[in-house]
């Protein structure tokens, strides 16, 4: 085992609601030393800084005034000095954020993600960079940007870490040691059974939720519809509440989670067709028993 060399610095690109929570955290609980024996860590003192890019200077001014990082810059060029960098921007940019980075990358440097779909991004990261961890911090608010980012956000959240055979045990052990600083519960799959796993408790519920007020939205007696938006209660405002989501977040779901998506969908689907084909032939035995079912079933639930 090679001595310590330097302090180990800690890279957010993206400093939004996720990269400025993160940052927030890990600012905040310095100097936690990381138990790590292994190159770059510090055996004692200061554990790690926080250096963060955003794209607009004004966020960087924002982000040190704040208590997000210990330095800000736009320019990826800070990433040089990173051991670790948690990419943290929109889905649809994390591929061409690490191609942006990698010209300065130490070549040890250990990359990670937050993006809520796992397996494209895997895929296509772990393909340019060998010390690519994926990973999703499963908490967030409707809000977004720097403004949005609060202190404690992952405490007792799911932190899924989606390791494939190609990743080293010591890059997966230094991203599991962060998220536990984060104080979130980290578990570990791979990316295919994490896209299904949100698939079901969460990009589904988005399309379900929807199709409710989208069916209520087109009950064509006016005065019925008039009447339930009055009568509307915490029954219809917990089922409609993530249909009447950021649409952008919905789209994004669908669009990198699609083939996850669609199997949910479809099994949904023939789920309501069961219930509509018991109601018909008014089976209030059946319909009974499948209650009692699914009540049981909810208790089996994380939260
Ligand atoms: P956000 O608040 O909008 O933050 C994303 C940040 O990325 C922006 O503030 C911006 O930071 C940077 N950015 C935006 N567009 C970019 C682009 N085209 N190229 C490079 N950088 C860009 O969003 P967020 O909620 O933090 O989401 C970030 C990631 O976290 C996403 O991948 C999302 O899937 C994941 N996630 C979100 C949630 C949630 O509930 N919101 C939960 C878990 C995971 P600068 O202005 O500083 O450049």
């Amino acid at each position: 085992m090679k001595s310590v060399q330097s302090q180990m610095n800690i890279g957010i690109v993206g400093l939004g609601l996720i990269g400025g929570s993160m940052g927030l955290d890990l600012c905040s609980i310095q100097p936690k030393l990381i138990q790590l024996q292994a190159d770059n860590y510090p055996s004692n003192g200061q554990a790690y800084r926080v250096l963060g890019v955003s794209r607009h200077s004004s966020t960087c001014e924002k982000a040190i005034a704040m208590g997000v990082v210990d330095e800000a810059s736009v320019d990826l060029s800070l990433m040089a000095r990173a051991d670790v960098v948690f990419i943290c921007t929109p889905i649809a940019a994390i591929a061409s954020t690490l191609e942006q980075l990698i010209p300065y990358l130490k070549p040890t440097t250990i990359v990670t993600d937050v993006g809520s779909v796992k397996q494209p991004i895997v895929e296509t990261l772990s393909k340019l960079w060998p010390h690519f961890v994926g990973g999703h911090p499963m908490a967030g608010t409707a809000e977004s940007g720097i403004e949005a980012a609060q202190k404690n956000l992952f405490l007792g959240n799911p932190y899924v870490i989606t390791p494939t055979e190609t990743t080293s045990n010591y890059d997966l052990e230094i991203v599991t040691q962060i998220a536990h600083l984060l104080q979130a519960k980290v578990y570990q799959c791979s990316p295919e059974d994490h896209d299904q796993a949100v698939a079901w408790i969460s990009h589904l519920p988005v399309t379900v939720s929807a199709s409710l007020i989208a069916a209520l939205t087109a009950e064509e007696d006016v005065n019925v519809q008039q009447l339930a938006q009055q009568l509307a209660s915490s029954g219809f405002r917990d089922t409609s509440r993530v249909g009447g989501g950021n649409p952008e977040l919905g789209v994004m779901m669908a669009r990198y989670n699609r083939t996850a998506l669609l199997r949910s969908l479809q099994a949904y689907r023939s789920r309501l067709d069961q219930f509509i084909d018991i109601i018909e032939q008014e089976d209030w035995t059946v319909l009974e028993q499948q209650l009692i079912q699914t009540q049981q079933d909810r208790r089996k639930f994380n939260f």
